[in-house]
C-alpha cells in the first residue's frame, strides 16, 4: 500500500509541480515490486536499489513526455549509466534485470545480472578478477555515504576504468 502525505501533495501542487507526485508514485511502486528483503544491503549500499529505482522511474517518465522532473539520487543514477557505458551494455536492460530482484538483494544479484546482460548484448562475460574488482568499485559508488552527493561523471568513469581493467 502506498500512502501519500497530504502536505507533500499540497506542496507540489502549490509550486506547480504535479509531475513530482507521479514521479514519487512510480518510484515507490518500483520499490514495492516484491516484499522487502533484508535491510542490511539497503542500509549499507543504498545506491544499488535507489539508482536502479530512480533510473527506471526517470526513463519511464521521459517516455511519457514528462521531462521536467528532478532526478533524486543523481549520483547513483550516473554511476549506473557510467557502469553500463564502460561495459558496452544498455543501462535500462541492466536495470530491468535487477528489478526482478527484491529490494535488499539487488547487490547480491548485481554481478550475475551484469553477466546476463553482457551475454544478451553478445559481449564477453567478466572474468573472476573483473567480477571481484567491479563489485569493489560498485560497493564504493553505491555506498550509502554518497546518497546526497552530486555526481562528477568524469571522476566516476575514471574510477571505474582504473579499477576494472
Ligand atoms: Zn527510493
Amino acid at each position: 500500500m502506498l500512502y501519500f502525505s497530504r502536505m507533500q501533495v499540497r506542496f507540489y501542487l502549490g509550486v506547480g509541480e504535479p509531475d513530482a507526485i507521479t514521479s514519487t508514485w512510480v518510484h515507490e511502486s518500483i520499490h514495492a515490486r516484491q516484499p522487502f528483503g533484508s535491510d542490511h544491503e539497503y542500509s549499507t549500499w543504498t545506491g544499488y536499489e535507489e539508482g536502479m529505482t530512480e533510473g527506471l522511474t526517470h526513463r519511464l517518465l521521459i517516455s511519457q513526455g514528462v521531462t521536467q522532473v528532478d532526478v533524486s539520487f543523481p549520483f547513483y543514477v550516473t554511476a549506473y549509466e557510467e557502469i553500463a557505458r564502460m561495459l558496452g551494455i544498455d543501462v535500462v536492460t541492466l536495470w530491468r534485470g535487477l528489478w526482478r530482484h527484491q529490494s535488499g538483494s539487488v547487490r547480491a544479484s548485481f554481478i550475475s545480472i551484469v553477466n546476463l546482460t553482457l551475454i544478451q548484448s553478445r559481449r564477453d562475460i567478466l572474468t573472476m578478477r573483473q567480477r571481484e574488482r567491479l563489485q569493489l568499485a560498485t560497493d564504493t559508488l553505491f555506498s550509502t555515504h554518497h546518497r546526497n552527493d552530486r555526481p562528477d561523471r568524469r571522476a566516476i568513469a575514471d574510477l571505474l576504468k582504473r579499477v576494472v581493467q
